[in-house]
Parts: C-alpha cells; structure tokens; sequence
C-alpha cells in the first residue's frame, strides 16, 4: 500500500497521468498474458502519448475559435461537380501549410466554402499546426481595438506566430478605408510567412468595390493568388436544394398516399 502511495506520487511528480490511471489494469492484463515487463512499460507509454495527442489536438482546436466544427468527411463532394475532391483532400495533408501558400475559396453563398475551410483547418489542427479562424469582420474589429491600444505590433506578432490563418467571408460585409488598409498590413505582414486561407463570394474583378482602392487591391490581389490554390464553387445553395429535395420527397409521399386511399 506503502509502494502504491508512493508510485502514484512519484508519477504525479512526473505528470504521468495516464500511467497512473492505468497502470494497474495494465499490470492485471500483462500478469494475465505472461507478458515480459517491458512489454507492460510500452503499452503505458503508448496510453500516454496517446492520450497526451489527444490533449494537444484538443487545445489546438480550441484555440482556433471555430464558430462550428465541420468535417471533411461530412462534406458531400457529389453535390458539387466543379469541385474536386482529390484536390481538397491532398490540400489536408498540409503541404501548402509548410510552403506558406495561399487558399483562395470563391464562390456563391451557401456552397459550403466556409464547411471547406473548417474542415482543412481542423486537418491542421490534428498535424500540430497552429489555426486560427477570423470572420473577416472580426479580424478588422480586433486590428481596429488593436491599433486604438497601441498595441497593433504585438497583435501582429502573436498573428505570425500562427501556421494557418483562415479568412472568412471576405466581400460580405464592405469596410472602411482605415480597416481596408488595416486588414491590406496584416495580410502583408503574413505573406510568405502563414497561410491564409480565404473565402469569399467575390469575383476577383469585384475585390476594388471592398477596398476601394485600386492599388491596394490589386497589391493584396497580387500577395493572396501569387502561388495560391484557388477553389470556385459553382452551383445552388446546399441546403436550399436539400430543402427542394425535401419538399419534393414530401409532395411525392402526398401523392402516394392519395393513390392507396383511392
Ligand atoms: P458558404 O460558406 O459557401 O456560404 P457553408 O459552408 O456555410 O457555405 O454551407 C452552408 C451549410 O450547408 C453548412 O451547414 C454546410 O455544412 C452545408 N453544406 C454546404 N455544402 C455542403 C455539401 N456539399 N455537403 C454537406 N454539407 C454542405
Ligand atoms: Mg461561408
């Protein structure tokens, strides 16, 4: 009992949750299975470092602040033919995370731009990369409260510390000059050296009405398509063609079932 004690204040000391947690059924299994000690010290490493990944994925994608966790895996390629799903899915090996590139997702509200980009941002994620995921709006709120604090440098500095920044819906809300040139610094300052990843629903011809400004808009065009992986979504609505579907479904059922009445 002593030894026990003893053990598990030893691996408290030594943050060793989990082998405390399981060091004793791991101890039964491996006396059960006439299993060699070593054996029985690995598969408590293995549960360690196991659950010590699942902490770090965990952290990662909290610190992210998705407003909505999507899967990949939950994506329905088939209900969008421009889209190809092999591109997106070596996109979620991250290699462009690596070569600081640029994601450019455009198209049409409600063709799953947003799932897309949450869905690679938590590939990231489980890679160890560090995200962060703005609606644009916000991000220009933050540079703005930043810049009023003085404290815009440090704001920045945190920013080039991330591996992925995610832009969302960029174009749907038009800015001020002061936060179109904010917003034209930070992606400047992150060119080359993190990823960003932006969606839009705005033709690139359309991007100098949003910034309002020629040159500075062809400047961030210039930084985001210059070796950028550009995705266009093309189609309806998702969920408005579900709800076609839906209803559909529904009126074919009512007419059915007038036909076994009669
Ligand atoms: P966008 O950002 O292009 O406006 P969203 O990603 O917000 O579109 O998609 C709107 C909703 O429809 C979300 O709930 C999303 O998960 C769903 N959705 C859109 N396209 C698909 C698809 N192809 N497969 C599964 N869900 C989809
Ligand atoms: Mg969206």
């Amino acid at each position: 009992m002593q030894h026990q004690a003893l053990l598990e204040n030893y691996l408290r000391q030594l943050h060793l949750a989990t082998f405390a947690q399981n060091y004793q059924t791991f101890a039964q299994d491996a006396a059960r299975g006439n299993l060699p000690y070593e054996r029985y010290l690995l598969a408590l490493c293995e549960a360690e470092v196991a659950q010590r990944e699942a902490h770090r994925v965990e952290r990662a994608i909290a610190a992210a602040k998705f407003p909505v966790l999507k899967e990949l895996s939950t994506f329905d390629f088939d209900a969008i033919t421009n889209l190809s799903k092999q591109r997106v899915v070596e996109l979620a090996r991250g290699e462009y995370i690596a070569k600081k590139e640029t994601i450019l997702l455009i198209g049409n509200p409600g063709l799953g731009k947003t799932h897309i980009a949450t869905g690679l941002a938590l590939e990231a994620c489980k890679q160890a990369k560090k995200v962060r995921f703005y609606g644009v709006a916000s991000l220009i709120n933050d540079l703005l409260v930043a810049q009023k604090d003085l404290r815009l440098s440090k704001f920045m500095s945190q920013m080039l510390k991330l591996d992925l920044l995610v832009l969302d819906e960029l174009g749907f809300i038009p800015f001020s000059k002061d936060s179109a040139q904010l917003l034209f610094q930070c992606c400047s300052d992150l060119y080359e050296r993190v990823s960003i990843l932006v969606t839009s629903n705005l033709r690139f011809a359309d991007w100098n009405q949003l910034f309002g400004d020629e040159r500075m808009t062809g400047a961030l065009l210039d930084r985001l398509t210059h070796r950028a992986h550009i995705l266009e979504f093309v189609g309806e609505s998702y969920r408005f063609r579900q709800r076609l579907l839906q209803e559909k479904m529904e009126e074919q059922k009512l007419v059915e079932n007038r036909a076994t009445v009669r």
